[in-house]
C-alpha cells in the first residue's frame, strides 16, 4: 500500500462544477457508471486499462476528483499521483516484461488533450512497437535558453 501524504480538506472536497462532472467519461468511471478495467484504486486516484491501447498493456491512472489539466493539480495530489503511478509503473514492467516504458500527460486541445479529466498515460514500450512521439528538435543559442529560463522562472 501506498500511504497517502495528509490530504487536506480542500483536496478532498466534492467537485463544485457538477455540469463539468456529469459530462466526464472519466468521472463516470469513478463512479462504476460505465465498465473499465481497473489496475488499482484507493481514496484519490484510481488506474485503469485504456481502451484504445497504443500498446500491449497501455492504461491510465486519474485523480478520483474531477480536475481537469495539470494546472488545476495540486501539489499534494500531483504527488500522490505520481507515487501511485511509479508503482504501478513497476508492476508493468515486471508484470509485461516489457522492453521500455513511457508517462505521457495531455493538456487542452493544442497539446492534444481528448478527455478533460487529468489522466497519466503509462504506456509499456517494446522494441519495434509502432508508437511514437513526432517532433522536429531544433538549436537555439544558449541566449536564447537562458531567455526563456529566466521568463518561466519569472513567472513562478
Ligand atoms: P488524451 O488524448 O490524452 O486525452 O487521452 C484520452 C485517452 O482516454 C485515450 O487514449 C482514449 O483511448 C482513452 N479513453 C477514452 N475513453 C475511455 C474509456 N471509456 N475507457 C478507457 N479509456 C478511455
Ligand atoms: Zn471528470
Amino acid at each position: 500500500m501506498i500511504d497517502p501524504p495528509a490530504f487536506p480538506e480542500k483536496t478532498l472536497s466534492p467537485n463544485t462544477n457538477a455540469a463539468a462532472v456529469a459530462a466526464c467519461i472519466f468521472c463516470r468511471i469513478v463512479a462504476g457508471e460505465i465498465p473499465s478495467s481497473k489496475v488499482f484504486e484507493d481514496d484519490h486516484v484510481i488506474a485503469f486499462m485504456d481502451i484504445a491501447a497504443v500498446t500491449d498493456g497501455h492504461f491510465l491512472v486519474i485523480p478520483r476528483k474531477h480536475v481537469e489539466t495539470l494546472y488545476d493539480l495540486d501539489a499534494i495530489l500531483a504527488g500522490h499521483l505520481l507515487a501511485v503511478t511509479t508503482r504501478l509503473a513497476k508492476a508493468a514492467k515486471k508484470a509485461l516484461r516489457c522492453d521500455g516504458m513511457n508517462l505521457y500527460q495531455a493538456n487542452e486541445a493544442a497539446g492534444g488533450q481528448e478527455v478533460p479529466h487529468l489522466h497519466l498515460h503509462v504506456i509499456p514500450r517494446y522494441k519495434g512497437d509502432s508508437f511514437g512521439i513526432r517532433y522536429n528538435p531544433t538549436k537555439p543559442p544558449r541566449e536564447k535558453l537562458d531567455e526563456k529560463a529566466a521568463k518561466i522562472r519569472g513567472a513562478l
